[in-house]
């Protein structure tokens, strides 16, 4: 084989590789959601602009009974997330219960409580998030009878059909490189996961066990984006399935 004949296989090659890498990506049904849990105000201030550069919409699990608190969002910066940048805003229980501490009666105030603080401040959350992904089987009908999506703390694989009620979640926790949740996320498309939802915590500089640099959220947003990978809020997602 001469050279030009070397040189015309291997464009053929490359053209090859470059549409099946291609296919790969706009074939892909995975659907990815991102969560920032508890409310932190890092989350306003350094995982908003990061996201908003690639066109990316999170939800965020937010006690009720601590917004406004110091670290922790305020209200207003919560219906800028949601009316402006068309973030989700769901809930996690009034003061973070651990709710197989509480009496059948506390965990419904809790829930109720909830419930109706962010009604009053003109949110309307249909998805719960347990806090520390923990509830008594006899108290999730408090949940059900109030929430259309409940998302626990479990890491399972997520095919159709989904179940709402029982949504898992891949936490990201502090030290972590962000080729840790890229190599999560190339499982997930790899397996034909339907649904993986990443979980974050504070997005800041501090030694947290959650904290997340901004950095390496930047690195995920742009691993997801260059994958061509769907990213939607958990309500918004969940009208796909
Ligand atoms: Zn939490």
């Amino acid at each position: 084989m001469n050279l030009s004949c070397k040189l015309i296989l291997l464009l053929a090659f490359s053209i090859l590789l470059g549409s099946c890498t291609l296919v790969d990506v706009s074939d892909s049904p995975l659907i990815i959601c991102l969560n920032f849990d508890d409310g932190y105000q890092e989350v306003y201030q350094n995982a908003l602009p990061i996201l908003g550069k690639y066109g990316i919409k999170a939800t965020c699990f937010v006690n009720s009974g601590t917004v406004g608190e110091p670290v922790i969002m305020t209200w207003e910066e919560l219906s800028e997330l949601k009316n402006t940048h068309g973030w989700e805003i769901g809930a996690h229980g009034y003061s973070h219960p651990n709710l197989s501490e509480l009496s059948l009666e506390e965990a419904r105030a809790e829930i109720e409580l909830d419930l109706f603080l962010f009604r009053d401040k003109g949110f309307d959350p249909k998805s719960f998030a347990l806090p520390y992904g923990i509830c008594p089987q006899d108290y999730l009908s408090l949940i059900r009878a109030r929430y259309q999506n409940i998302r626990s703390t479990n890491d399972l694989a997520m095919h159709r059909p989904i179940d709402r009620l029982n949504l898992s979640y891949f936490p990201f926790h502090h030290g972590w490189t962000a080729q840790i949740i890229q190599d999560r996320i190339l499982q997930a498309m790899a397996d034909k996961e339907a649904l993986l939802i990443i979980g974050f915590h504070q997005v800041g500089a501090s030694e947290n066990w959650q904290d997340c640099a901004p950095a390496t959220l930047e690195q995920i947003c742009r691993f997801i984006a260059k994958k061509g990978l769907k990213t939607m809020t958990i309500r918004e997602a969940m009208k796909e399935f």
